[in-house]
């Protein structure tokens, strides 16, 4: 089973990903977690590249180097652990590049996202996403204190066609199960743990 989470900065991915993962490794089940873009060699270095905030990096380059940094984290890990019936959940997958190089970046237009995800994914599509809907106010709130990489350093409109790129993605994929981020971490968990149950083997 493929379990994705997704959200702008801020909205509680890595913590509800590590309830997550701790509750369902507790119920017995294999579980691994890989963070995007990021979970090998390749992609980390594709990674260090993309949010070191020296580097200027064309629109385009960028959406191809997540997409590589994909490709790679899908074909060397989770499509293997996937076979071997391992629970694996993704702090990002390929909404993400929809919503920051679609919708933020205007990259190229998304009928080409769409096919550039297609083949970076190999086809894979996860089995659950949560979307943690956080609003842009809270979302600034949460994350004044970070310290900003490449992607961050961008401005205000650019976080604003980010979210809108979430919200589309909410009202047009079935996939997607809309969390209310704004709340505390115990019910947000329980929320997703309740979404999962009916699916989980035991
Ligand atoms: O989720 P995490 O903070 O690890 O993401 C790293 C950075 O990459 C963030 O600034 C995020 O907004 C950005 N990102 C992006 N496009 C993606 C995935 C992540 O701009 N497709």
């Amino acid at each position: 089973m493929l379990i994705t989470f997704e959200g702008i900065d801020g909205s509680g991915k890595s913590t509800q990903i590590s309830l997550l993962r701790d509750y369902l490794a507790k119920m017995g089940h294999d579980v691994q977690v890989f963070r995007e873009p990021g979970g090998t060699d390749v992609s980390e270095m594709i990674r260090g590249m993309l949010l070191n905030p020296e580097l200027e990096i064309d629109p385009v380059t960028e959406l191809l180097l997540f997409s590589s940094a994909r490709s790679q984290l899908v074909a060397e890990k989770v499509r293997p652990l996937l076979e071997d019936n391992v629970i694996v959940i993704l702090d990002r997958f390929y909404d993400s590049t929809t919503a920051y190089q679609g919708f933020g970046r205007k990259s190229v237009p998304l009928e080409q996202i769409k096919q550039i995800n297609t083949v970076a994914t190999h086809n894979l599509v996860p089995d659950f996403t949560f979307y943690l809907r956080l609003s842009l106010e809270e979302a600034g709130e949460r994350t004044k204190t970070f310290e900003k990489d490449r992607m961050e350093r961008a401005g205000d409109t650019f976080f604003a066609q980010v979210f809108e790129g979430f919200e589309h993605l909410a009202e047009t994929e079935p996939r997607f199960k809309v969390i209310n981020a704004e709340r505390d971490i115990d019910s947000i968990h329980e929320e997703i743990i309740e979404i999962l149950i009916p699916s989980l083997k035991s």
